[in-house]
């Protein structure tokens, strides 16, 4: 893997945030600074939806654009701070006049239409519980996740409507109402015209006192290691969202900012809703899905300054062979950041070639609510690394000792589970349903990520891989990812998925799914010529000794790798939940 440093110029931080000292200074970073960021409700206590808009409607960002949409056909739409704050004031009454109480559940499944975005923050101002669905889903999934989540409302569309909702109806008995966006008459008592709602509701609205700790948002993960969980989030994690927003992000207010997630997931609401808007900046929403010559396009013509995106899009990027600083005008792009995956250093030194900067990796996961770990604007990169926890986020490796007690280890380099000291704003308050599963995740004083990793002498952490992926191959333990990066840094290799394969004598074999860029055929002599590879670069016991072609790896709907399945498939055994698999 390739540790080298990657010069940046940093003459330009004038300021520099003090970013270097602070990682495990977490008891002197003050946490009550941030909160004076934020306006407070004058009813009492703190909303989301009123710190991310109508502050700042109120305020001197009131024209100001807040959300920049593109339409699939070429269509654009814009809002103001102002707009925002009476549509999503409109849609907090549609709610209260069809009496949806404080902390009743409202599910959305939407593509990326304006609508969404107002009734994400429309249901925030009303106290209701915004739990997004992804649009791609089926109705089986679709309705697990409704039943375990008591769905009293659903935002829908005409079309998603018939096809995924209609089928499963009569097995949603506590679903009171379904808001069509795009349907001019209502159906039926339960099922109504949003526009027509919407058309006669007030656009003022007065939150009522809302307690930090207040439930926000209901997110399912992404289901790549098991079954989906559902994951407690509380208005209070704006917090983490706004702190993120400034080092991470590094957002300024003039920025064009955007994220390409899609708020189904975690990083489409926390930073495609509402941390760009805490911190009074356009936020751009694409509602097409990815298309490199669209994207390239976007970042040139809407001038996007920071633009957060994810691995799986960076390496279907990296797949093409095109030069996108010559053909576009990409000069306001000032910063690029990753989040979901691995990003494997062969990405990061790509962004440094291509886009001339740095793709800067961070890492969180559902349950953690917000960015912990990431690489820094104003800080040097080690490709390949996540970089370090932000300030006021102590993160650790640890190990688990047989009798359930906790051992963190703080030699560099050494492998174990990364944790960190619960207690940051936007730590998840429960898995819902499941107080067992939650417990567990909390030993020692810390909260256990399932996820290996070590860190190194200047306190950089390096992902290894998810405890459940991990390999053991004779008496050694091999991380997929650090395989999976040296595959990628052959010409030929555009992704690749390891896995260990159950074998008598060593234990596992590792084992290699990998899909190639266009112009290389899987030939057997390919296939040689990557096993020799591995070796080289890799030593015997960690490469790959077998390697299989596949056109395309399988992905969660969210773009990452689901070894799990590439492991039932090759061991053929039953596939487990498939209700995030990318069709
Ligand atoms: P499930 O918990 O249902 O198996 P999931 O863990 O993929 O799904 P998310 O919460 O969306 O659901 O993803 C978080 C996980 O994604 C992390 O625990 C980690 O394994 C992986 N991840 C996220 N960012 C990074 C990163 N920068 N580097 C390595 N892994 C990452
Ligand atoms: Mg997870």
């Amino acid at each position: 893997m390739k540790k080298n440093w990657i010069e940046k110029d940093l003459s330009s931080f004038t300021v520099q945030p003090n970013l270097i000292n602070y990682s495990h200074e977490r008891d002197n970073f003050d946490w009550k600074a941030v909160s004076q960021q934020f306006d407070g409700l004058s009813s009492g206590g703190l909303n989301i939806a009123h710190e991310a808009i109508d502050r700042h409607a109120n305020g001197p960002l009131a024209t100001k654009t807040a959300l920049l949409w593109l339409g699939r056909n070429g269509e654009r739409a814009s809002f103001t701070f102002a707009d925002m704050k009476k549509q999503t004031a409109k849609f907090a009454n549609v709610l209260t006049t069809l009496g949806l109480l404080k902390g009743e559940r409202v599910f959305t499944l939407s593509t990326r239409l304006p609508e969404l975005y107002i009734a994400a923050i429309g249901i925030l101002k009303n106290r209701n519980v915004l739990c997004p669905l992804f649009s791609q889903f089926g109705p089986e999934p679709i309705l697990q996740r409704m039943q375990r989540g008591d769905a009293s409302a659903l935002l829908t569309t005409k079309t998603l409507y018939e096809k995924k909702i209609r089928p499963i109806l009569d097995q949603l008995p506590e679903l009171r109402f379904i808001l069509l966006i795009d349907a001019d008459k209502d159906e039926s008592e339960q099922v109504r015209s949003l526009k027509k709602l919407m058309d006669t509701a007030s656009d003022t609205y007065e939150i009522l006192p809302t307690d930090p700790e207040d439930m926000s948002i209901l997110h399912f993960t992404s289901g790549t290691t098991g079954m989906p969980k559902g994951v407690v989030h509380v208005h209070k994690a704006a917090y983490t969202h706004w702190t993120s927003g400034k080092y991470v992000l590094d957002l300024h207010p003039n920025d064009i900012y955007w994220c390409t997630a899609d708020p189904g997931w975690v990083t489409g609401t926390s930073y495609g809703i509402i941390t760009p808007w805490l911190h009074g900046v356009t936020n751009v929403v694409d509602e097409a899905e990815f298309d490199a010559i669209r994207w390239y396009s976007t970042l040139q013509n809407e001038k996007v300054s920071v633009w957060y995106t994810a691995p799986t899009a960076i390496r279907r990027l990296m797949r093409m062979d095109s030069n996108p600083t010559k053909e576009y005008d990409l000069s306001h792009l000032r910063l690029i950041q990753s989040v979901g995956e691995p990003l494997n250093p062969e990405a990061v030194v790509w962004g440094v070639e291509k886009l001339k900067m740095p793709i800067h990796d961070n890492w969180w996961q559902t349950e953690t609510g917000g960015i912990m770990i990431a690489n820094f604007l104003s800080q040097q990169i080690r490709p390949g690394s996540m970089g370090r926890p932000l300030p006021g986020i102590e993160a650790g490796i640890v190990v688990q000792n047989d009798d359930g007690t906790i051992t963190e280890i703080t030699q560099a380099h050494k492998e174990g589970e990364l944790a960190l000291r619960p207690g940051w704003p936007s730590m998840f308050r429960a898995y819902l349903h499941n107080d067992e599963k939650y417990d567990k995740s909390f030993a020692g004083g810390w909260y256990l990520s399932g996820d290996l990793a070590y860190k190194d002498e200047d306190g950089f952490f390096w992902f290894v891989g998810r405890a459940d992926d991990i390999i053991k191959t004779s008496g050694h333990m091999v991380g997929p990812f650090e395989v999976e990066s040296t595959l990628m840094e052959h010409p030929s290799v555009a992704e690749a998925g390891v896995i260990g394969k159950p074998d008598e004598m060593i234990g596992q074999i590792v084992k290699a799914f990998v899909s190639l860029k266009s112009g290389f055929e899987p030939t057997e002599e390919l296939r040689r010529e990557l096993i020799g590879f591995g070796r080289k670069k890799l030593g015997a016991a960690v490469a790959p000794k077998e390697i299989e072609f596949a056109q395309n790896l399988p992905k969660t709907r969210s773009g990452k790798i689901m070894r799990r399945l590439l492991k039932a498939r090759e061991m053929g055994l039953p596939e487990g939940d498939i209700s995030t698999l990318e069709d």
